[in-house]
């Protein structure tokens, strides 16, 4: 049995990886849907124009929901556009919509282009506490990311067992740094995981090595196993802890969220 304790402060994480297909949707709405399952408050914002995380947590996003594009472009309220999912009550979604494939570039000419995120956050977590505020983000590092990684105090990187897994790495610890330098002193790297890991092959048990080597303090001792599971849930609009809860990627799943819940609490910059 689990037994954790929310202090009632939120905890900000954005999942991240300029890489597509590395597991960021996945790993975002399994953790939340887990860290739900034990309790905590859960706030999933969908940054990705193709939606999948608001798809996998059953929450309606056609071209006519209002979603986190209205918010980061027309200055509509956070609470107003974030649903409940059916899969927890304590579980919501800021859906995203096909609109936001556009913001990337109408983003431009806003003014604090780079903090509508956060301030619409502050905001909402002020009249709705949540434990936990889990970013689910584009593959890339435009400015909905940049949005993401002014808005969180932590950066939460899924790792893919595979060739090429630390290609790119470096490029993302760098723009870590640079939001670190000018928008976000607070963001720092809090956790790494490793995801679809094969077992059986060398190959990912090299790749998991060489990862824990770079970021002993960040990886989680809990791998995520490549499972077919895991992959069929979105498509049953629910994440892999609903739709077979004993299955191993929902066991290691909830393993990885009791860790990244157990982690002491990191201190939130949240003064400036
Ligand atoms: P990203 O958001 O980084 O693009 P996704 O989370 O969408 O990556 O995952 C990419 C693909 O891999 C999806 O089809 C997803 O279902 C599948 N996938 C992710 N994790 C696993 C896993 N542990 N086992 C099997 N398939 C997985
Ligand atoms: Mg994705």
């Amino acid at each position: 049995d689990v037994d954790l304790h929310f202090t009632g402060s939120t905890r900000v994480l954005t999942v991240s990886n300029q890489k597509g297909g590395v597991g960021k949707t996945t790993t975002a709405v399994n953790i939340a849907s887990a860290l739900a399952s034990f309790g905590a408050k859960v706030l999933v914002i969908d940054l990705d124009p193709q939606g999948n995380a608001s798809t996998a947590l059953g929450v309606p996003h056609n071209a006519e929901t209002a979603s986190i594009y209205d918010v980061l472009i027309d200055d509509v309220p956070l609470a107003d556009v974030v649903q409940s999912s059916p899969e927890s009550e304590t579980l919501f979604c800021a859906p995203s919509t096909i609109h936001l494939a556009g913001a990337e570039i109408e983003l431009v000419s806003q003014v604090a282009r780079e903090h509508r995120l956060r301030r619409a956050l502050d905001q909402y977590v002020a009249d709705n506490p949540v434990d936990f505020v889990i970013i689910d983000c584009p593959p890339s590092l435009g400015l909905l990311t940049i949005n993401a990684f002014t808005a969180a105090s932590e950066v939460f990187i899924p790792i893919q067992c595979e060739y090429y897994a630390l290609e790119g790495l470096s490029q993302l610890l760098g723009s870590i740094q640079m939001i670190q330098k000018h928008l976000n002193p607070g963001l720092h790297l809090s956790t790494i995981l490793l995801t679809m890991y094969d077992g059986r092959t060398r190959l990912a048990q090299q790749v998991a090595d060489e990862v824990r080597n770079h970021f002993p303090e960040q990886v989680l001792s809990t791998v995520i196993p490549r499972s077919v599971r895991v992959s069929e849930a979105p498509s049953f609009g629910q994440t892999v802890i609903a739709y077979d809860g004993n299955s191993a990627g929902a066991i290691a799943y909830r393993e990885a969220a009791v860790e990244i819940a157990s982690k002491s609490q990191t201190t939130q910059s949240k003064e400036n």
